[in-house]
């Protein structure tokens, strides 16, 4: 029994929603069917969850990250966009239309619950969509509203987390033995007082990954508009191939800002019961897509490179470092009291860095250095701005760490240096840092190296 999710851009208009159909009715073991909101599409540059929000907060939303959409032309977008979806399907939109407009027009609700309670309309009436057609095209379908089976979220209204009861409302409710397709709208919830509630963003993930997990799926499929997760960043490497099979460990590892094709806290009950993830690809339904598991035998040393950008490097120098307890807790404390997290700590009996994304550092560097210096009495402090940290990773490594070898030959070979190199403990992954002017060259040097296939 499959549970499949389809995301925004695998619904984003009536021609995604037919290869929808298409992709269910090709394997009947696709039981479960979680649906997100409309993504964009050529006529609208925003997601539908997005204007929902835009029209919740009166239009703050889109002006905070200067947009100039107010809630009014983002109320309009909504509803042309359900009309059109209704129209290009054929289906009756007297029964989308009124009361998606009554659902927002008519809430009295204030603040968070207000947002939750709009944005959730976006899932809820694309359900009431697919469901429609899927009725049209003689699918034996069963729409499973999250209010009625009781998929109970927490009362943090837009973040809300998912309670136990939920697993058995859901293996109470679905009886995945008879032939029927239950259809899900994803990503909110109802709390224990019967008002809705959403998870963080991208939560139709999560509601897939729930829903595996309570009724012990065989696999849970993620349907998105990517083949799979590639071995490094194919917008910079072109000839960048899919990873057929990778562990939840090394997708954590490989995942960087910008390359998430998961909501990670959908992977973690079905890494606890072991049900794999296939991300696919519905556009391409051909292609086999990654499978991600809890174990692998691993044929190869190294399955992916991910790389992170704009990382600032905090040396702290000072002697006889390393002879002082609790030096580190120390120094950690003033990053965390300043709200910033860190990432590698290189060291030496002298000397420590402590890497951290840039960005935190903006209008903080000034106070932060004179922290370091008052409470570590620290002889020098210097920073350097723009590595790129490079990060190869394979459960192979464990047992052939000679990779590392070929890395660093291939570095020398072109003549490319570097900043910062160490070893992971789990001994599945190890970080190479440049300067981020050489990171693209770094790159496709250790994916040549490292990762291509010879022809
Ligand atoms: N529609 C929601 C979002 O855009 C949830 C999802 O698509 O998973 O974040």
């Amino acid at each position: 029994m499959k549970v499949c999710k389809f995301g925004g851009s695998s619904v984003k208009d009536a021609t995604q929603i037919r290869k929808v159909i298409k992709i269910l009715q090709q394997d009947k073991s696709r039981k479960v069917v979680v649906v997100s909101a409309p993504g964009r599409d050529d006529l609208h540059d925003q997601k539908i969850t997005d204007h929902l929000l835009n029209y919740a907060t009166n239009g703050k939303h889109f002006s905070d990250h200067l947009i100039e959409v107010d809630a009014q032309q983002s109320f309009e977008a909504i509803i042309t966009k359900y009309e059109k979806l209704c129209i290009d399907l054929g289906i009756d939109k007297n029964k989308i239309i009124e009361p998606l407009k009554k659902d927002l027009e008519n809430t009295k609700l204030k603040d968070e619950k207000r947002e939750a309670f709009c944005l959730s309309r976006g899932e809820h009436h694309n359900a009431k969509v697919i469901e429609q057609f899927m009725k049209k095209s003689k699918i034996n379908v069963k729409l499973m509203l999250p209010e009625d089976f009781g998929f109970i979220l927490s009362e943090n209204f837009t973040d809300g987390k998912v309670l136990n009861e939920s697993y058995e409302n859901i293996e109470r409710d679905f009886s995945i033995e008879e032939d029927i397709l239950y259809l899900v709208p994803g990503f909110y919830g109802i709390t224990k007082n019967k008002e809705i509630a959403v998870m963080s963003r991208g939560g139709s993930d999560l509601t897939g990954g729930e829903l595996a997990y309570a009724l012990d799926a065989d696999v849970y499929e993620n349907w998105t508009d990517t083949n799979g997760v590639y071995e490094v960043d194919p917008r910079v490497i072109e000839d960048a191939n899919v990873i057929p099979r990778l562990t939840f460990k090394e997708l954590r590892l490989l995942s960087s800002k910008g390359f998430n094709v998961f909501h990670f806290d959908a992977m973690l009950n079905c890494k606890k019961s072991k049900i794999p993830i296939n991300i696919r690809n519905t556009n391409n339904p051909d292609h086999e897509g990654t499978l991600i598991l809890s174990e692998r035998v691993p044929m190869e040393d190294n399955v992916g490179i991910a790389r992170l950008d704009n990382m600032a490097s905090i040396h702290i120098q000072k002697d006889m470092l390393a002879e002082e307890i609790g030096f580190m807790a120390e120094l950690l404390k003033v990053f965390s009291e300043f709200g910033i997290n860190t990432y590698h700590y290189p060291t030496d009996k002298d000397d420590i860095a402590v890497l951290v994304d840039q960005e935190c550092l903006k209008g903080n560097i000034n106070n932060l250095r004179r922290q370091i210096e008052k409470r570590i009495k620290t002889d020098n402090i210097f920073i350097t701005y723009n590595l790129s940290i490079i990060t190869i990773v394979g459960i192979g490594l464990k047992e052939n760490s000679f990779a590392i070898v070929d890395a660093i030959w291939a570095l020398k070979e072109n003549n490319i240096s570097f900043d910062l190199f160490d070893m992971s403990p789990s001994k599945i992954s190890f970080h190479i840092g440049v300067s981020q002017n050489i990171a693209d060259v770094a790159l496709q040097t250790l994916y040549d190296n490292l990762l291509k296939k010879e022809e």
